[in-house]
C-alpha cells in the first residue's frame, strides 16, 4: 500500500536535524550506505533567498548531507537551474554558507545522456549524473505552480534536463497539460529516485513556483520511498482530490498507483494553501504559440510501409487531424496540437514523431551555444 510519512518540523537545525534523521533512516531501504555516490537533487530554481520559499531550504539539505555523511556514504549536491547560474543560486541560497564544513560535493549538472523514458516521447536527454547515481535522494520544495498546480516530488525531477533543454521539452511537449505531465512522470520514473523529501516547512502559495508566490509556514516535511506517493500524501493533506494534480492523473492513465496514501507519523490535520488559477501551457507569446507549435514543435508522421490503415490514428486524434489516404494516412499539422496519441495508439509502430527543419536549427543554435 502507497505510504507516506508526515512529520512536523522548523528550521531550527538542532530540531530539524534528528526529524531528517528518522525520516530518511525510515525511508532509505538500508540503500544509503559506505561509499555508495548519493546525489541530492534539490530545487534549486533561481537564486532566492530561503525566506521566499523559492526553493528548497539550505539547511534541510544541510540535515540530508549529515545523514548521507554519517552512513559513510559519499553526497553530491547537483542541479540545473531554470534562472541564473547554480554558484549564484548556492550564495543567494545560503547554501554555501549553510554546507561550508561539511564533505560535500556542490555542482551543477552539466553532461547530458539520451536515455528512452518510453514512448510517446522516446530518447531525452537527461543529467548523466542522476542517471549514473548509485542513490538519488529528491530534496523538493512544497508550492504552488501556475502551470502545473503545483511543484512536489514528481515535477522536481525536471530539473535533470539541463539548461535550456528544459524549454526545448516545453516546446516539445507542452502543448497541452496532459502530455507535459505525462513527461514529467516518464522522467520521474526513469530517473527513480530512492527517497523524496519534500520541504513544506515553509511553502510558497499563490502565483508560484517563483517570487511570484507568497511564503506560506506549514511547518511539515512530507516523504516517502516514492515521489508520487509523497505528492499524493501533500494533496490528501490539502483536501485535494489527485486528479486536480496533473502528474498525478498522468500517473494514474498510466496505472501507475498512489492512492490510498497511508499517512504515517504525526498527526496533523488538514492544511490549507491558496492554489492559483491554472495559467496556459503554451511557450512563448500568445500571438506566437500557434506559429511556434507549427514550426517548432515536433509532429508526428506516418511510415507509409508500416501503415495498415486500420484507422485507429484517425480515430482517436481529438484534433481531427489525421485523414485515411491511398497508401496510408496524411496530417493537417494546422490543427494538430501535437498530443502525439496517434503515435501511442498506433497497433503497428507506423507513426513516429519528427522534428521540423526550424526546430531541427532551433535545437543546433542551442547546442552551439552550450545551451
Ligand atoms: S495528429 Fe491528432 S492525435 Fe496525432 S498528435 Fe496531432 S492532434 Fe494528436
Ligand atoms: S494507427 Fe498506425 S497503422 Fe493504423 S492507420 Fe494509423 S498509422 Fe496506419
Amino acid at each position: 500500500m502507497p505510504e507516506a510519512l508526515v512529520r512536523r518540523g522548523t528550521y531550527d537545525y538542532s530540531a530539524l536535524r534528528p526529524v531528517i534523521f528518522e525520516m530518511m533512516d525510515a525511508l532509505g531501504q538500508g540503500r544509503i550506505k559506505e561509499n555508495r555516490r548519493v546525489l541530492i537533487k534539490p530545487n534549486l530554481l533561481s537564486p532566492a533567498t530561503p525566506a521566499k520559499a523559492v526553493t528548497t531550504h539550505p539547511l534541510v539539505l544541510k540535515g540530508v548531507v549529515e545523514y548521507v555523511l554519517d552512513k559513510k556514504a559519499c553526497p553530491v549536491i547537483s542541479d540545473s537551474p531554470a534562472i541564473g547560474s547554480f554558484d549564484r543560486v548556492l550564495r543567494e541560497g545560503g547554501y554555501r554558507e549553510a554546507l561550508k564544513d561539511l564533505d560535500v560535493v556542490l555542482k551543477p549538472f552539466s553532461v547530458s545522456a539520451k536515455t528512452d523514458i518510453g514512448r510517446p516521447f522516446g530518447a531525452v536527454e537527461l543529467a548523466e549524473a542522476a542517471l549514473k547515481a548509485d542513490v538519488v535522494v529528491n530534496c523538493a520544495k512544497l508550492k504552488t505552480h501556475s502551470q502545473m498546480l503545483l511543484t512536489l516530488g514528481v515535477k522536481n525531477m525536471f530539473g535533470c534536463v539541463i539548461g535550456l533543454k528544459k524549454s526545448e521539452w516545453h516546446l516539445r511537449s507542452g502543448v497541452d497539460r496532459e502530455t507535459f505531465a505525462r513527461l514529467l512522470v516518464q522522467i520521474h520514473n526513469r530517473i527513480a529516485p530512492a527517497v523524496t523529501l519534500i520541504d513544506g516547512i515553509l511553502a510558497l502559495e499563490g502565483h508560484g513556483p517563483g517570487k511570484g508566490g507568497t511564503p506560506k509556514p506549514l511547518g511539515i516535511l512530507v516523504g516517502s520511498r516514492e515521489a508520487l506517493w509523497a505528492d499524493a500524501a501533500v494533496c490528501r493533506l490539502l483536501g485535494l482530490s489527485p486528479d486536480r494534480l496533473p502528474t498525478l492523473a498522468a500517473a494514474r492513465r498510466l496505472d501507475l498507483s498512489f492512492v490510498p496514501v497511508r499517512l504515517l507519523g504525526d498527526d496533523i490535520g488538514k492544511i490549507s494553501l491558496r492554489l492559483p488559477e491554472l495559467a496556459p501551457l503554451s511557450f512563448g507569446p500568445r500571438r506566437f504559440q500557434g506559429l511556434i507549435r507549427r514550426h517548432l514543435v515536433q509532429r508526428p508522421v506516418v511510415d507509409p510501409v508500416r501503415c495498415r490503415q486500420c484507422g485507429e490514428c484517425v480515430a482517436i486524434c481529438p484534433a481531427k487531424a489525421v485523414t485515411p489516404d491511398e497508401k496510408a494516412v496524411s496530417f493537417d499539422y494546422d490543427p494538430c496540437i501535437r498530443c502525439y496519441c496517434c503515435i501511442e495508439i498506433c497497433p503497428h509502430g507506423a507513426l513516429h514523431a519528427a522534428e521540423t527543419l526550424p526546430g531541427k536549427l532551433l535545437r543546433r543554435v542551442m547546442k552551439y551555444w552550450g545551451m
